[in-house]
């Protein structure tokens, strides 16, 4: 399809988060008369606004690998870990953790991990398409990522560094020296560590949200603030999308809305087992200085940032579902873990709850409906989410304008749960 055939066509997507901005200036890009649809004003609450801002291309180790089975138990029991559980929720989770469980054989953590870096590789390249037509200055930072680690209670990391090395992804094994030179103000509590150096952070994702929002509007794209409830189809199998105010006609349409995208899918007949993996943040306002990129703590499985509202503290992966009430231990849990790390930190602000969208093989959905030809879906990213905006966009645009990526997508369609 070429531009001009594109300039007829219209195309709605829900939800207004780094996926749905991300594909809806790829599309406006090609053409297409684009409508972002999103309940909330971009990037209010949503995880796209709270992450971690990591920028991170090497990440195409999953978390289903064939040791972590073993680890959950201890995980759970520990109270300074990272893995959490809301037990109201376990019932209803059973299905998706048997999925987890059946992908954990290395045959499929290696598939995954082949292809997550298949799109990881291209993620930064993407982004820097969509760069160059916003300031970032001040936003991006091209400092790396560095994790770090004591060797107390702590599995090997060989796997993974094995894996990376095997797919290629560029990686630096730091003694506790270099580790010091690179972050002096930690505290020296670490035996080893890693480090990503074409990893980026952002400064304020929200901020970098909402100039990719600005971009899309002022390349034409229309903004709906409605809550979407349905989406049907009319006799030509073209997507009618319902809000609490009215329907609104489509050539095509998009399902970016992360975690909740669920409840649309199954309304058109698919059974994908999307849930979500909760995470919190909290900052120590002023404190950014004591960090000069964000550093990931393994044992206790959690990160700060140096962000533009102070030091980010991220992590927690609670089960837990949409609808429970934020847990204060994990929080409280976030504030210990970094006094730990910087005992001059006291006091601490903005308590934020987000939702991961994860699918129990660890792939985003990608592609087309199964049921549904003009209706195409992007979600489903976990802690991967804000790196894969720009070439989940990227890719998705590809597809409505029926063009060649040169990559393999069928892992990513939602077919693979039928
Ligand atoms: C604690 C934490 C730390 C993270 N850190 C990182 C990181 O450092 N790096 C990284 O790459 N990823 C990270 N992630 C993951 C990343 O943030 C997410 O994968 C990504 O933001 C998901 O983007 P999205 O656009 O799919 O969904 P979201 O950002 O959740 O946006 C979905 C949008 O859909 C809208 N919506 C939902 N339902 C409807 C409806 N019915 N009608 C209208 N609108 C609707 C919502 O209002 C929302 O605006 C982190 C996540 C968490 C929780």
């Amino acid at each position: 399809m070429n531009e001009d055939l594109n300039l007829k066509s219209s195309v709605g997507v829900v939800g207004a988060g780094i996926q749905g901005v991300c594909s809806s200036i790829y599309l406006i890009k090609k053409g297409f008369k684009v409508t972002l649809i999103d309940r909330e004003d971009p990037g209010k609450q949503s995880a796209s606004y709270g992450n971690a801002g990591h920028f991170s291309p090497y990440a195409s180790v999953p978390m289903n690998r064939p040791d972590i089975l073993l680890d959950v138990p201890s995980m759970l029991l520990n109270s300074t870990g990272p893995l959490a559980l809301k037990w109201n929720y376990v019932p209803k989770m059973i299905p998706w953790f048997l999925k987890f469980i059946k992908n954990c054989s290395s045959k499929n953590m290696m598939h995954t991990a082949k292809y997550m870096h298949q799109i990881l590789d291209l993620a930064i390249p993407a982004y820097d398409e969509l760069f160059e037509d916003i300031n970032i200055e001040g936003l991006v930072e091209n400092k790396g990522i560095m994790y770090f680690w004591t060797d107390k209670d702590l599995k090997s990391r060989e796997l993974e560094i094995r894996i990376r090395n095997e797919l290629g992804v560029k990686q630096q094994i730091l003694t506790p020296h270099e580790i010091h030179d690179l972050e002096p103000h930690i505290k020296q509590i670490y035996h080893g560590g890693i480090f990503y150096s074409n990893a980026r952070h952002a400064r304020n994702p929200k901020k970098i949200l909402l100039k990719l929002f600005d971009l899309f509007i002022k390349k034409g794209g229309k903004f709906e603030k409605k809550d979407v409830k349905k989406i049907n189809f009319s006799t030509d199998e073209k997507p009618i999308i319902q809000t609490e105010l009215g329907s609104f006609h489509f050539d095509k349409a998009v399902i970016a809305c992360g975690a909740f995208s669920k409840k649309l899918t199954d309304q058109v007949d698919e059974n994908i087992p999307l849930d979500t993996e909760r995470g919190y943040h909290v900052h120590f306002k002023g404190h950014d200085h004591l960090l000069s990129r964000p550093v990931i703590f393994l044992n206790r499985g959690f990160g700060i940032t140096p962000m533009e509202q102070g030091l980010r503290v991220v992590g927690t992966v609670e089960f837990g579902g949409l609808k429970n009430p934020p847990s204060k231990k994990r929080i409280l849990n976030l504030v210990n873990n970094a006094k730990y790390l910087f005992p001059e930190l006291k006091e601490y602000q903005d308590e934020w709850l987000g939702f991961r969208p994860t699918l129990p093989d660890f792939l985003p959905v990608l592609g087309p409906s199964k049921n549904h030809k003009n209706l195409f879906y992007s979600f489903g990213h976990h802690h991967l989410g804000w790196t894969l905006g720009a070439i989940s966009g990227k890719i998705i645009s590809n597809m409505i304008a029926e063009e060649n990526t040169n990559l393999n997508l069928t892992p990513y369609n939602s077919k693979r749960f039928s």
